[in-house]
């Protein structure tokens, strides 16, 4: 017994001495700053062009952990990854990347809705993260600011990355149910070729050109119209947007991606965005209080992308959106317009069917036990 002792306080004593120093990065640290000891400016140089090239996105964080000796210095970069420095007795230095294995484990989540999402996820055990995940694929099926329910349920069924036994973030969902208002949205991941994305059963895209709303808002005000009376104009006039009424500065998205048409001031739409996509669609947001700063006329959006925010310019009796859709200049009604999805080809559609069987087998697994009893978070590994 004391001999094994003995053995492993050698062995720490020894890996103790090979490990010089350690240092832990704190805010405002600089490599270059660190390191000044050790290297001079052209090395330093030298490093910081090798790092881009060994670990392009490598970010200096606090909290990482740097571990020194003679001739090198070694960063706990990422869970999986570790940046290594060494300099050479001519004094040149030399970086590269010492890269562990990752262990992918697919793991079965369930959880319930009380509150929202994100509650109910973390509830679960897992990250806010993997709810951004789950929303990014139902957000065309399902309004998550408005459409949730208490006693909706999810099972998600996702790859987490380990490595050396610790946990090193989501890889991808494979597959997810979501039951929003007592309806099964089933989604699949299918990758064939150029087609990629989360499709139904029936082997049509969740994905859709637009999102169904520009905002979180707070109610609609007025809807689509042909002949209204006008609020601020006192005549009957048509109304061809939605209005959804949001406290001032709430963050209005573009709905689509495209290209910004018109930034600009009139009258009646006050501060207003139009955007052009493709298929003859255009988009257009009225009354903002102000832009996204960093667009302009021509550059182009991504969907989701924030554009301005709500405001109450030109003729507004009250902060909302007027949120409104054309195409090939006809406007549509933004409340019942449903962009197409894309649907599988014939040939693709039988591969689908095996991923779609794989991950029903599983996702078909967890739901019997939501409808006969009580709801318990549970995590379940599984093997398949
Ligand atoms: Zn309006």
């Amino acid at each position: 017994m004391i001999k094994k002792i003995a053995f492993i306080l050698l062995i720490f004593s020894f890996s103790a001495a090979a490990m010089a120093e350690s240092y832990v990065v704190k805010r405002g640290d600089t490599l270059s700053g660190i390191l000044s000891d050790r290297l001079g400016p052209q090395e330093i140089s030298s490093l910081s062009a090798q790092i881009k090239k060994v670990y392009p996105g490598f970010v200096l964080k606090a909290g990482m952990k740097m571990f020194f000796s003679r001739d090198k210095v070694v960063i706990n970069a990422a869970l999986d990854r570790d940046l290594i420095i060494k300099s050479s007795e001519d004094g040149s230095v030399s970086v590269s990347l010492n890269k562990f294995e990752q262990e992918m484990i697919r793991v079965l989540v369930k959880g319930e809705i009380k509150t929202n999402l994100f509650d109910a996820v973390k509830k679960s055990g897992e990250d806010a993260e993997l709810a951004a995940m789950l929303a990014g694929i139902f957000e065309w099926e399902i309004d998550f600011f408005k459409d949730l329910r208490p006693g909706d349920k999810f099972a998600v069924l996702v790859e987490k990355k380990f490595v050396h036994d610790k946990y090193a973030g989501y890889g991808r969902i494979i597959a997810a149910d979501f039951y929003n208002k007592g309806r099964l949205n089933r989604a699949v991941y299918f990758e064939d070729g150029k087609t990629r994305g989360y499709f139904n059963e029936d082997g049509r895209a969740l994905e859709r050109g637009f999102l169904r709303v520009p905002l979180n808002y707070a109610r609609i005000s007025s809807r689509f119209t042909d002949s209204r009376l006008h609020p601020v104009l006192g005549e009957v006039r048509p109304h061809y947007g939605v209005d959804y009424a949001a406290p001032i500065g709430t963050p209005v998205m573009a709905t689509a991606t495209g290209t910004v048409e018109i930034m600009g001031y009139t009258k009646s739409n006050g501060n207003y965005v139009a955007l052009r996509h493709s298929n003859g669609y255009k988009t257009y947001y009225l009354h903002l209080n102000g832009f996204n700063k960093a667009l302009r006329k021509g550059f182009p959006v991504n969907q989701g992308q924030i554009i301005g925010y709500v405001g109450s310019t030109g003729y507004s009796t009250g902060p909302h959106l007027d949120y409104r859709i054309n195409k090939n200049g006809r406007w549509l009604n933004p409340l019942k317009f449903v962009a197409t999805p894309k649907t599988l080809k014939k040939d693709e559609l039988e591969k689908f069917a095996e991923y779609a069987e794989a991950g029903a087998k599983i996702l078909d697994r967890a739901f019997p036990v939501y409808a006969e009893a009580p709801l318990y978070n549970a995590i379940r590994m599984l093997e398949f």
